[in-house]
């Protein structure tokens, strides 16, 4: 029902102003009526006291010794507010000169020997404070009245009353308004920024949320957008430059397989001429479905529908099977391959990991001299599977040693002396990262390349 900050906040606020107001307003309204009711019972009980120190008897009749402060002031002035009366066994004997002077009473009552305060209404037709004792005197029971008007008092109280019930209410009015008027320029803001986010498509991703003036609390959202849109803008020209590599990748055989289709097509040949042109085409289609099936490749380790299926296995193992694997064109490059190590267990994805071993002793032997050395060495290290590849090849300047690998990137020295689209160490570092492993590289200039690579031991 209340599905808007500013409703919840209204609701939330008026909810608890209300009782908070209802609370102190009544129990501060309650407490100061005790206090002035109370000062004014006070007042009387030493009144009371008072007249009951001054009554006396002469020759058997009963008297008030009334002088000075009970005949002069408010007691002397007809129907004042203030009055006393003083009775026995029911017949008044004494009574204030502002009653007697009008002839009014106080109404009678029985005795009490206990206080008893009550309000009433007044011979002046004011609300009065009654305080009714009866004392046991040596002249018998007495029974002694006075009364104070409570029109100060109530005064006092109602204006108290009136400010609380005034004030409180303008109180929370203000601040209601203040709620709504924050929280409107707060959420206009939000608005401001959805409307912003809103017109951000995959074309303006350069694009950042700025010039709306945002709450310091609002202010992680802009900054955390901003990040998101960095982030996706950077993974948007990675895909770009991923899709444009690939598609130059397979641009260079699909031509090649062209133009030998297209010359030889131009007249009859020999069959030995048809037999070598296949030959040359099929050479180009190995190439690109080596090319599309590292793509893929990349693709399904980037995307994470690939899952790893680990297993114990020996990394020594999968040396063996390396090695086995690229004898053909170690061959052919007349490069030799030497293994030395020791049984290494680690968990990891068989297939994933001789595949990037593949890749990293294929460049030793690719990007080698002819009659060099390919050495391969497994090992342990600080708690680490190492596996060293050292090549007495081409080597790697220090300035490319962090691009090699990057996707589709190749040294210009080998671009135009081997194949290769640039895709195998990139494959290589994700499948070791994604187990838990990291790769290291040293090299030098015409000397040769060593790639460490560290995978936790079982
Ligand atoms: P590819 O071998 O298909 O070009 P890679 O990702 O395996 O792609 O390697 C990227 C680049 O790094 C290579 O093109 C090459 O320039 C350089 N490189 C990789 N391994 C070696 C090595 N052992 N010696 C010299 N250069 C290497």
């Amino acid at each position: 029902m209340f599905k808007s900050i500013r409703s919840k906040l209204v609701i939330w606020y008026l909810s608890v102003f209300s009782t908070v107001f209802a609370v102190l307003g009544f129990s501060l309204y309650y407490e100061l009526k005790g206090i002035v009711i109370g000062s004014v019972d006070s007042h009387l009980h030493s009144e009371v006291q008072f007249l009951a120190s001054l009554i006396g008897e002469e020759k058997g009749d009963i008297e008030l010794e009334i002088s000075g402060k009970g005949a002069v002031g408010d007691y002397a002035l007809p129907l004042s507010g203030h009055y006393y009366q003083v009775s026995r066994g029911g017949r008044i004997f004494a009574r204030s000169p502002s009653l007697s002077i009008v002839d009014a009473y106080l109404p009678a009552t029985g005795e009490s020997f206990e206080p008893s305060y009550t309000s009433i209404v007044g011979p002046e037709k004011s609300p009065l404070r009654l305080l009714t004792q009866s004392f046991r005197l040596p002249a018998g029971v007495v029974t002694i009245q006075a009364s104070e008007s409570l029109e100060d008092p109530y005064r006092l109280i109602d204006s108290f009353r009136n400010i609380i019930f005034l004030t409180l209410p303008s109180i929370f009015l203000l601040s209601l308004i203040g709620i709504w008027v924050i929280t409107k320029l707060s959420l206009r803001r939000l608005n401001i920024l959805s409307r912003k986010v809103g017109q951000i498509t995959e074309k303006n991703l350069e694009e950042r949320i700025e010039g709306v003036k945002m709450d310091r609390e609002l202010r992680p959202l802009v900054e955390g957008f901003n990040t998101m849109l960095s982030r996706l803008n950077d993974a948007f020209t990675i895909q770009r430059r991923f899709l444009s590599n690939a598609s130059h990748e397979l641009r260079t055989p699909t031509s090649v397989i062209k133009s030998y289709c297209d010359v030889t097509l131009n007249k009859e040949r020999t069959q030995a001429q048809y037999r070598d042109v296949l030959r040359r085409i099929s050479e180009a289609a190995n190439r690109m479905s080596d090319t599309i099936n590292k793509i893929l490749e990349v693709s399904r380790l980037e995307s994470n529908t690939f899952s790893f299926k680990p297993s114990n296995i020996d990394l020594k193992a999968i040396m063996k099977d390396v090695v086995r694997f690229l004898k053909p064109s170690a061959s052919a490059m007349a490069v030799k391959i030497g293994y030395s190590g020791i049984d290494v267990s680690i968990v990891g994805d068989r297939e994933r990991l001789l595949e990037a071993f593949i890749n990293i002793v294929d460049n030793g032997i690719k990007y080698n001299r002819r009659g060099g050395r390919v050495d391969i060495e497994v090992g342990k290290r600080d708690g680490w599977a190492v596996a060293t590849v050292t090549d007495t090849g081409i080597g790697i300047p220090d300035s490319e040693k962090e691009r090699i690998f990057d996707r589709f990137y190749r040294l210009d020295s080998s671009r135009n002396r081997v194949e290769g689209c640039g895709l195998g160490l990139s494959i290589a570092r994700s499948v070791i990262e994604a187990h838990r492993g990291r790769m290291e590289v040293e090299s030098k200039v015409g000397k040769g390349t060593r790639f460490f690579v560290f995978l936790p031991l079982t």
